[in-house]
C-alpha cells in the first residue's frame, strides 16, 4: 500500500468545522486505497498566544498569563466537545491535565521571570500536543483507525532550542519503531507537527512554521510514496491573484524553483522544509483544505519541459537600494568584504548586489538598522540610501534555453524606470528593482506578456477558461 504523509496547518484545524474537513479529507484517502500518516499543527493563532502567555509571565505578569490560557483552555474543550461524543471524559481530561501543567510553568516563570529558549519551547509544544490528540479522537469518531502518536518521541533534534536541527538517523530509527508497526497493524498515526525533543528526552522545536518540516522529516523517514501539505490556497499561482485576477494555477514546479519563489516572497511554503523529501525524491503536493478537489502543485526534482520560460512572477516589497561609491574601490580588493563586514555586523541579509568600478549597490528589507548601517558605511565611501523599492522576479528552468529573454522582460516593462537587474547568479530567475509604486503595473505587463499562451501540462487554463 501506498504511505501519504498529509500535513495539515493551523488554519485547516481552526475549529471543528476545519477539523471535520480535514477528517473527511483524510477519509477519501483511506477509500483510494491509501495508507495516511496524518501531521497537524496547532490550531490557528495558537502558538502565537502561547508565545504571548509565556511572555507576560516572564514579566512577572501572572494574571494576564493565567488568562491566555484559561482562554486556550476553553477553545481546545469547545473544540472536543462539538468533534468528540464518545468517551468525552479521557479527552476532557487530557486536555485539563494540559493546561493545568501548562499553567504551573506560566506560574513557576512569573516567579523566576527569566524565559530561556528552552521553556519557551516547553510552552509552546502544548498547541501541537493539544491539536494532535483532540484531532486523534475526532477522526476516531469518523471512523478511522487513529492512533495518537507523540511527536518528540520521533523527531528527535540536537539542542538549539526554538530552531532545533533534526538528526537523520534517530528520527528513522523511531519512525520504524513508531509509526511503521502502527501501519503495519492498518492504523492510522497523527502527530504533531513542530515540536521535537532532543536526546536526552527535553521538548525541542524546529522553529516557527516548522510542521511543514515535520511533514516531510516523517515522509523521508518512513520513505513515504507522497507528501501532502495542506494549507488554505490552491498551491503555487503564477502571480498574485489579487493584482493579477487571471493569476494561473501551477500544477508543477521543480523544487529550486520553488526554492526561488519561496525566497524571493511567495509565502505558500518554505522548500527549504521540504528537502528531505526532495533529497529522497518523494514529490510534495500543496494543496487546499477549503477546496480539496483542486489538484494544488505538486513540486518534484526535476521539473518537466514547459513552453513557457516562467513558471511565476514574485514580487517583494518593502525594500530600500544603498548605493556605495567610492574612488578607492579602484583596483584594490577586499573592498567588497569590508562592505559586507558592515551588514554583517548588523545582522541584515542583502538581496541582490550589483557593481560597477566604482560602486556597489546593494538591496535590502526596508528597516531601522538602515541608518546606522549607512553611517558605518560611510567610513568606506559616500553612501545613499532610498526606500519603498520592490523586486520583481522571474522564475523558470527553461530561462536558460531561451535567447531573447533578457530583452523580452523589459520590453514588457519598457514604461517603466528599472534601478537594478541581476540575472545568472541563479539560472533559473532573473530579477530587476523598481520603485515600488510601479510595481503592481509591472507584474501586470510582464504577466500579460509571459502567461498569454500558457502550457496547458504546467499551467491549469481550464480554470481561466471556465472563468471566462
Ligand atoms: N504551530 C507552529 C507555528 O505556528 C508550527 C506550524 O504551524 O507550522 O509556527
Ligand atoms: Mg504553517
Amino acid at each position: 500500500m501506498s504511505v501519504v504523509v498529509m500535513k495539515f496547518g493551523g488554519t485547516s484545524v481552526e475549529d471543528p468545522a476545519a477539523i471535520e474537513r480535514t477528517a473527511g479529507i483524510v477519509a477519501g484517502r483511506v477509500a483510494a486505497g491509501k495508507q495516511p500518516v496524518v501531521v497537524v499543527s496547532a490550531m490557528s493563532k495558537v502558538t502565537d498566544q502561547l508565545l504571548r502567555a509565556a511572555d507576560e509571565a516572564s514579566k512577572g505578569h501572572r494574571n494576564e498569563a493565567i488568562e491566555i490560557s484559561t482562554q486556550l483552555r476553553e477553545r481546545h474543550k469547545t473544540t472536543a466537545a462539538a468533534l468528540v461524543k464518545n468517551n468525552t471524559a479521557e479527552i476532557h481530561a487530557f486536555i485539563d491535565e494540559h493546561f493545568n501543567s501548562l499553567d504551573e510553568i506560566l506560574r513557576g516563570l512569573a516567579v523566576i521571570l527569566e524565559l530561556t529558549p528552552r521553556i519557551s519551547d516547553l510552552i509552546v509544544s502544548f498547541g501541537e500536543r493539544l491539536s494532535s490528540r483532540i484531532i486523534t479522537s475526532a477522526f476516531a469518531e469518523r471512523g478511522l483507525n487513529a492512533a495518537h502518536v507523540d511527536a518528540r518521541e520521533v523527531i528527535i533534534t540536537d539542542s538549539q532550542y526554538q530552531k532545533a536541527t533534526p538528526l537523520d538517523a534517530p528520527i528513522e530509527k523511531r519512525a520504524e519503531e513508531k509509526l511503521r508497526p502502527l501501519l503495519n497493524a492498518g492504523q492510522l498515526p497523527v502527530m504533531g507537527g513542530f515540536i521535537a525533543s532532543n536526546e536526552a528526552g527535553i521538548t525541542t522545536t524546529l522553529g516557527r512554521g516548522g510542521s511543514d518540516f515535520t511533514g516531510a522529516l516523517v515522509g523521508g523517514a518512513l520513505n513515504a510514496d507522497e507528501i501532502e501539505i495542506w494549507t488554505d490556497v490552491n498551491g503555487i499561482m503564477t502571480t498574485d491573484p489579487r493584482i493579477c485576477p487571471d493569476a494561473l494555477r501551477v500544477k508543477v514546479i521543480s523544487f529550486e524553483e520553488a526554492a526561488e519563489l519561496a525566497y524571493f516572497g511567495a509565502k505558500v511554503l518554505h522548500p527549504a522544509t521540504i528537502l528531505p523529501a526532495v533529497k529522497k525524491n518523494i514529490p510534495v503536493a500543496v494543496l487546499n483544505s477549503r477546496n480539496p478537489s483542486n489538484e494544488g502543485t505538486r513540486i518534484i526534482s526535476l521539473a518537466p519541459h514547459c513552453k513557457s520560460p516562467f513558471k511565476s512572477i514574485a514580487v517583494k516589497k518593502r525594500l530600500s537600494i544603498i548605493d556605495v561609491v567610492a574612488s578607492r574601490m579602484l583596483m584594490t580588493h577586499g573592498y567588497m568584504k569590508d562592505i559586507f563586514t558592515i551588514f554583517d555586523k548588523h545582522q541584515c541579509p542583502v538581496d541582490m548586489v550589483s557593481t560597477s568600478e566604482v560602486s556597489v549597490s546593494l538591496t535590502v528589507d526596508s528597516n531601522e538598522k538602515l541608518p546606522l548601517i549607512a553611517a558605518d558605511l560611510s567610513e568606506l565611501a559616500d553612501v545613499k540610501y532610498e526606500g519603498r523599492k520592490a523586486l520583481i522576479c522571474l522564475v523558470g528552468e527553461d530561462i536558460r534555453g531561451h535567447n531573447g529573454m533578457a530583452a523580452a522582460v523589459f520590453n514588457a516593462i519598457r514604461h517603466i524606470n528599472v534601478r537594478m537587474i541581476s540575472q545568472g547568479a541563479s539560472e533559473i530567475n532573473m530579477s530587476f528593482m523598481i520603485d515600488e509604486d510601479d510595481a503592481e503595473e509591472a507584474i501586470r505587463s510582464l504577466h500579460a506578456t509571459f502567461f498569454k499562451d500558457p502550457d496547458p501540462a504546467i499551467f491549469d487554463v481550464d480554470a481561466r477558461k471556465a472563468a471566462l
